[in-house]
């Protein structure tokens, strides 16, 4: 389903409004304070709810690049919208994608209760990106996962999980930096029946990073790496994401001969700044 309105990222819709503001006469003095108030503006008037985002929902189609939209409070998607989209879910039998970073500091702890209790009132099970690589329809469900290292956050989340029976997914990064501790309370996330999966070595953007070095070296130094490194601990490991979500089809293609699915994400803006290919 395509989004109904037309919209813009904040900013560019910031520099637009502020173009007729200063256009209009305004003070220099007052450009930021406007352009503030302008973005503010635009981000109430603009922002798609999560389900007219339809490339965060999984139909069963066997995609290569799944799409996630962030619960951090800093990305602005509100518990209302996210309802929305558990009841799109819900209503049409698909899988909604949503993700985060750190329970208790990116995201609030409650956040993510609501997110769980909304997703078992409605019947919607628990996916990890493993059961997207199994293939199949999958019937209503909610992939959940958080991204990066704060493995002692996601530990805070702990008795979530195992008050809802939440399985989640865990895209590490810079493993090679977690201390004995964090490898431990990873084990025991994967041990509750988590998934772990690759985010890269140094979590840098895919596309640029190829831009400098070559597609082989991104692959060779960014992204095996923090798949295989996970591999040796000995965890199944069939997906990975993209930092910042950042990807182009060609890197698609070459990751695609190392794990089964691939995840990005999806703003809540649509149009061509969008990482997104669904
Ligand atoms: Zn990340």
């Amino acid at each position: 389903m395509s989004p109904t309105r037309t919209c813009l990222p904040d900013a560019q819709r910031a520099v637009r409004v502020g173009d007729l503001i200063y256009a209009a006469g305004m003070r220099p003095a007052l450009p930021t304070l406007a352009l503030a108030l302008a973005s503010a503006l635009a981000a109430a008037a603009c922002r798609a709810d999560a389900d007219e985002l339809g490339g965060i929902f999984y139909d069963g189609d066997g995609r290569l690049v799944h799409c996630a939209l962030n619960l951090d409070s800093s990305a602005g998607n509100s518990l209302e919208s996210i309802d929305r989209g558990l009841d799109r879910a819900a209503e049409r039998g698909e899988v909604i994608e949503l993700y985060a970073h750190r329970p208790g500091g990116t995201v609030p702890l409650e956040k993510i209760a609501h997110v769980l209790a909304g997703a078992a009132e409605r019947g919607l099970a628990f996916v990890t990106y493993r059961d997207f690589a199994g293939g199949g329809g999958l019937g209503p469900g909610l992939a959940l996962s958080f991204d990066d290292s704060g493995v002692a956050d996601w530990l805070t989340a702990r008795p979530l999980f195992l008050q809802y029976g939440a399985r989640v997914t865990f895209f590490v990064s810079r493993y090679h930096v977690l201390t004995d501790d964090a490898r431990a309370q990873l084990r025991a996330l994967a041990a509750d029946g988590h998934e772990l999966a690759g985010h890269t070595v140094d979590h840098l953007r895919a596309p640029r990073y190829v831009e400098e070095f070559g597609l082989a070296a991104y692959v060779a130094e960014q992204a095996l790496p923090s798949i295989d490194v996970l591999r040796a601990e000995g965890y199944e490991v069939t997906s990975f994401a993209y930092p910042f979500g950042a990807r182009t089809g060609e890197i698609d293609r070459a990751l695609g001969r190392h794990v089964p699915v691939l995840r990005s994400v999806a703003f809540p803006f649509p149009g061509p700044t969008s990482p997104c290919p669904n």
